[in-house]
C-alpha cells in the first residue's frame, strides 16, 4: 500500500509539473511557429544567475531581453538531446558569471524546432549581445563540418519571420563567428574587459544561404 501511494504521489507531482511548464509555455507564446516545447527548468537559482550576469557584463540588472537580433549558432554535438543536456543544468564554473549556456531555440537536423525558453527570457550564447539577442542552435557542425541541413535552414528561416511579426524591432541577423562584424549594429555591450572567445559557427555556407532567403526582407547582414 505504501508503495502504492509513493508510486501515486510520483505521478501526481510528474502531472504538475507537466501542466506547469505547459502553462508557462502558453503564457509566453504568441509566436506563429510550430514548435516542440522543451523548456529547461527556470528556477529561482537560474533566475538569480542569469540576473547577476546581465548586471556583470551589461549593467542591467534583467533576466528579460529587448530582442533586437537573431545569433545562429551550430551545437558541434551529434544529438539534439546532447545540446538539451549541455544547457540544461543552471551552473557553469567559468569566473565570468556562472549561469549555464543556453538558448532560446535549438533545430535538430531533421528541421524540429525546440523552444528551449520563451523567446524573451535571458539566455547566455552570445558575448555581448545576450541582452538583446535570440539565439538559434543547430544540431551538427562536429569538427567544424559545415553540415547544417536545408531541414534546418527552413527552420531558421521560420523562426526568424515568426519573431520579427512579434518583435518589429529585430532587424540584425548574425552568425556567432560573425560576432566582431556585428558591432556595426551598435548593440555590442561588454562591461567585462577582455571576455571575449573566437568562434566559427554556423559556418559561412549556412549565414551565406539565410542571407539570400531573407535579405529582401529588410533584415540586416554583416559581411559573410
Ligand atoms: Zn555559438
Amino acid at each position: 500500500m505504501k508503495k502504492f501511494l509513493l508510486t501515486c504521489m510520483i505521478i501526481f507531482s510528474g502531472l504538475l509539473a507537466f501542466n506547469y511548464s505547459q502553462a508557462c509555455a502558453e503564457e509566453n507564446s504568441g509566436l506563429e511557429l510550430n514548435v516542440v516545447k522543451k523548456f529547461l527548468p527556470w528556477t529561482e537559482k537560474r533566475e538569480r544567475l542569469t540576473r547577476e550576469y546581465a548586471e556583470l557584463h551589461y549593467g542591467k540588472s534583467v533576466t528579460e531581453i529587448e530582442p533586437r537580433a537573431v545569433v545562429i549558432h551550430w551545437t558541434a554535438g551529434p544529438t539534439w538531446e546532447s545540446a538539451y543536456y549541455t544547457f540544461y543544468g543552471e551552473t557553469r564554473n567559468t569566473g565570468d558569471g556562472s549561469v549555464n549556456v543556453s538558448s532560446q531555440f535549438l533545430a535538430d537536423r531533421d528541421g524540429t524546432i525546440y523552444q528551449l525558453m520563451p523567446e524573451n527570457k535571458l539566455a547566455r550564447h552570445v558575448i555581448g549581445y545576450n541582452w538583446c539577442a535570440v539565439g538559434i542552435e543547430n544540431v551538427g557542425g562536429v569538427n567544424n563540418a559545415e553540415n547544417l541541413t536545408p531541414e534546418q535552414l527552413k527552420s531558421n528561416i521560420e523562426i526568424i519571420r515568426s519573431l520579427r511579426k512579434k518583435y518589429p524591432e529585430i532587424k540584425y541577423i548574425f552568425g556567432h563567428y560573425q560576432q566582431n562584424a556585428a558591432r556595426a549594429s551598435g548593440l555590442y555591450i561588454e562591461k567585462v574587459p577582455g571576455y571575449y572567445s573566437v568562434k566559427s559557427d554556423p559556418g559561412k555556407k549556412f549565414m551565406r544561404a539565410l542571407k539570400d532567403e531573407l535579405e529582401d526582407e529588410g533584415f540586416i547582414f554583416f559581411r559573410i
